[in-house]
């Protein structure tokens, strides 16, 4: 068996969804959560700061929520003991909506039954900036929930971010496996598929294809998100 774990991308990969219009909406949408205690313009861009201090963190002995509690609430102002909490009413009252910002295709759920009829171990690799309640809920709306995964990376658990290759090597550290066992498959060629230089193999899914032009875009394999109905059985 070539592949004993395929590693999947949620947004844009499982879940298609124009990334930008999704974010938007996320930021919006939390920033009038916490209206009350911080102007809307400046919690975002508290936010998006904190965001890139979790991405660009190379201290393996911080979680990416560590390093993101020890940037925004310093930074924002917000004491954690107020904003915690609206924090967690917004994730469970209000991203939910969400939803309606994304295009769900039946495909998802049934390319993970094709890879586990193949014989792999599922991963949800989603960028671990999010706290697990709200990659869950990503989850349920790409028609994934009741899925048996081996691993799902959140921001609680992970110490890494994409587009580092540290963040692939400690997923294969978690499985107990070399890279080269694994076939990550993802939209964005800087954040997915730089898996490859880890060794592990990438698959890229174009429906919602991102390119920067800034790292080589040399997958192993690439197609819709529809053809891996049929690539598992090829292999
Ligand atoms: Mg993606």
């Amino acid at each position: 068996m070539r592949y004993r774990y395929v590693l999947f991308d949620l947004d844009g990969t499982l879940l298609p969804m124009n990334k930008q219009t999704f974010f938007k909406g996320y930021q919006e949408a939390i920033a009038s959560r916490v209206a009350a205690y911080i102007p809307p313009q400046e919690f975002i861009n508290h936010l998006l700061a904190a965001t890139d201090a979790m991405i660009d963190n190379n201290d393996p002995t911080l979680t990416n929520q560590e390093v993101f509690r020890r940037d925004f609430f310093p930074r924002s102002g917000l004491s954690e003991g107020v904003a915690g909490p609206v924090f967690e009413r917004f994730y469970r009252e209000d991203f939910p909506a969400l939803a309606a910002l994304t295009q769900p295709t039946p495909t998802a759920r049934e390319v993970l039954n094709q890879a586990q009829a193949y014989g792999a171990e599922l991963v949800i690799a989603t960028n671990p900036i999010f706290p697990d309640i709200a990659i869950r809920e990503r989850l349920r709306w790409a028609g994934a929930a009741g899925v048996a995964f081996r691993l799902i990376t959140t921001y609680e658990t992970m110490h890494f971010c994409k587009p580092k290759p540290q963040y692939y090597k400690e997923i294969a550290a978690y499985l107990n496996t070399e890279p080269e066992n694994c076939l990550m498959v993802g939209n964005d060629v800087e954040e997915d598929m730089v898996a490859g230089e880890t060794g592990m193999a990438t698959y890229l899914v174009e429906d919602h294809l991102i390119y920067r032009g800034l790292y080589r875009c040399d997958p192993d394999h690439r197609g819709r998100l529809q053809d891996l109905l049929t690539f598992f059985n090829k292999l």
